[in-house]
């Protein structure tokens, strides 16, 4: 029997560009018999006529199933609507704007019958407007430095995961979700395919800057706890320098004391004392803040890749 591969193409405001990336897909699946394919597209809430336009080629293509959520959820729950949907033994998410080249998932196809169970596509150029590539810069050299996880520099979603990724990535279920950051956590075998990064074919973009905030804070709280512990290390600082400043006061008494007001060296020595603690306790705090928030993204504890024994069957 032929493998099954699906597609998932979020869609929010993309009047523009349905028609062309039905064509294009269709085009390009049509070159190659070897699977069976389903095109999923979540309609993610747009405000345009995305959804009529989905639906008619719904009508004419029965490999295409058209999920319509309720309202606009935003772009990581929407491709996670597909991936509960999916059925595929291998899955491909794609961006609908065609800056991810339909031609490329091939490529992604090629590695994954190689035996890779993740293959992401990485950037070896973009074309987005300056401050959007300044500011994707800078937030990935943060993410490297502050993240408990590698997540590959230059990847969007653009990957495809085979079934026992996905499996486990459905286990996720955590409501501030950083997808490519989950999939590195998941592990398994995973490599790359590098392409150059097309332009917004119409319309614009569905990230706005606030959008993107979000996002980026998702990516980096997700996977660290990092900014809470911060709290600590400042509370050291200053608790140290707090040290240096009662002994100033201290020998400023001590060795001069007629300039000294009345109280001055009590009054400074129990602000710099008090305010050195209570950030260290703010930073404790802090901690078993990180441990409860890790609780409550109530996350697998473990992906098993595979068991090898007298009961398995494979
Ligand atoms: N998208 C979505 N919901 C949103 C925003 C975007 O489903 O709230 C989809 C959009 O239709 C596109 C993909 O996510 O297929 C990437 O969005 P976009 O191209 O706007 O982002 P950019 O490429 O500018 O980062
Ligand atoms: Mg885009």
């Amino acid at each position: 029997m032929k493998k099954l591969i699906s597609y998932i193409f979020p869609i929010y405001n993309e009047s523009g560009n349905i028609a062309l990336l039905h064509k294009t897909i269709s085009d390009l699946l049509a070159t190659n018999k070897a699977y069976n394919y389903e095109l999923i597209f979540i309609n993610d809430g747009s405000r345009d006529d995305s959804l009529e336009q989905l639906i008619n080629l719904q009508h004419q293509d029965d490999r295409m199933a058209v999920i319509d959520l309720s309202r606009n959820f935003g772009h990581q729950l929407a491709v996670t609507a597909g991936l509960d949907y999916a059925s595929g033994d291998a899955v491909i998410i794609m961006d609908s704007d065609m800056q991810d080249p339909p031609s490329v998932s091939f490529e992604l196809i090629k590695r994954w019958e190689e035996g890779y169970e993740v293959v992401y596509a990485q950037r070896r150029s973009r074309k987005d407007t300056f401050f959007k590539k300044l500011t994707a810069k800078w937030f990935y050299i943060l993410l490297e430095r502050l993240a408990d996880i590698d997540i590959p520099r230059n990847t969007g979603d653009f990957r495809l995961m085979d079934r026992k990724v996905v499996n486990e990535l459905n286990k996720f279920r955590e409501r501030n979700r950083f997808l490519r950051g989950l999939v590195s956590y998941i592990g398994f075998k995973q490599t790359a395919v590098l392409f150059d990064r097309d332009e917004r074919h119409a319309g614009e973009t569905g990230y706005p800057l606030k959008k993107m905030l979000k996002f980026a804070a998702d990516g980096i709280m997700g996977f660290s706890t990092v900014p809470l512990r911060l709290i600590t290390h400042v509370g050291y600082l200053i608790s140290g320098l707090s040290f240096v400043g009662i002994v100033y006061a201290v020998l400023r008494k001590i060795i001069d004391p007629a300039v000294t007001v009345p109280g001055w060296t009590f009054i400074v020595i129990s602000i710099l004392f008090i305010g050195g603690i209570q950030l260290i306790m703010l930073g404790i705090i802090g901690e078993y803040i990180g441990r409860i928030y890790s609780e409550a993204q109530n996350r697998p504890l473990y992906m098993i890749s595979s068991v090898f024994s007298k009961k398995s069957t494979n």
